[in-house]
């Protein structure tokens, strides 16, 4: 699926805000797969679990609390620094460089962010690894968020405060479409990344679903075809 913008929807917009896992590089990359299971073995050491059953308790903390972070912070007082450093000890290899997304997006006019509830050095290493990295004016994490995950409304108020953005000229693009409904209900307009392969089966299907997409203007499956017909 890609669904083209009409460019007079974007003609205002000054900022431009990216959500970086599943957005910025291809669902099929699967690189979360890899934080994924460094999660799992984070939690099965922390708590002498077996891999089945921290794998269980990982995805009842992510679901409970927005992050399987946040539910071990909340429940077991864990150091959050170490835990991102644990669970961001992948091999960035399969990320290549995206040059066509690079020009895309700097052709863009005005600031461009990343907006993450991973890390700053998660999102420094693949952005560098795509080669787009020196497009963004900032990365906005989860330490910035307070360990607060989108799709929190204090932490899109915290971001949107810290950069001055006008919501009502600026856009957020992400794979989950949860995370979209605060940006559309402050004014922003919305683009939903969705996997190429549409038959493509979520290990989480929870996390796809909304009550509506009435929050969501736009869905494509190919960013760079869609900032590229803006331009
Ligand atoms: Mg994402």
């Amino acid at each position: 699926m890609t669904e083209l913008p009409n460019k007079a929807d974007f003609a205002s917009v000054r900022d431009w805000v990216f959500d970086l896992d599943n957005t910025l590089y291809p669902h099929h990359v699967d690189l979360f797969a890899q934080i994924d299971k460094n999660m799992t073995a984070y939690v099965a050491a922390l708590l002498g679990l077996s891999r089945e059953d921290a794998r269980a308790l990982q995805k009842q903390y992510y679901f409970d609390h927005g992050t399987t972070l946040k539910g071990l912070m909340i429940h077991h007082h864990i150091d959050p620094v170490d835990f991102l450093e644990k669970a961001h000890a992948i091999d960035y290899g399969v990320l290549s460089p995206d040059l066509s997304l690079g020009e895309a997006i700097q052709a863009l006019p005005g600031r461009k962010f990343i907006f993450t509830n991973g890390s700053v050095k998660h999102a420094e290493m693949a952005a560098k690894a795509l080669g787009i990295f020196h497009h963004f004016d900032d990365v906005f994490d989860i330490v910035a968020a307070d360990y607060v995950p989108k799709p929190a409304g204090t932490t899109y108020d915290k971001f949107m405060a810290l950069h001055r953005v006008d919501t009502q000229h600026a856009v957020m693009f992400e794979d989950l479409p949860r995370n979209l409904v605060v940006p559309k209900t402050l004014g922003m307009k919305t683009v939903l990344l969705v996997p190429q392969d549409e038959h493509h089966e979520f290990t989480d299907a929870w996390e796809k679903r909304a009550e509506s997409d009435e929050h969501i203007d736009y869905a494509t499956s190919n960013l760079t075809a869609f900032l590229n017909a803006l331009l």
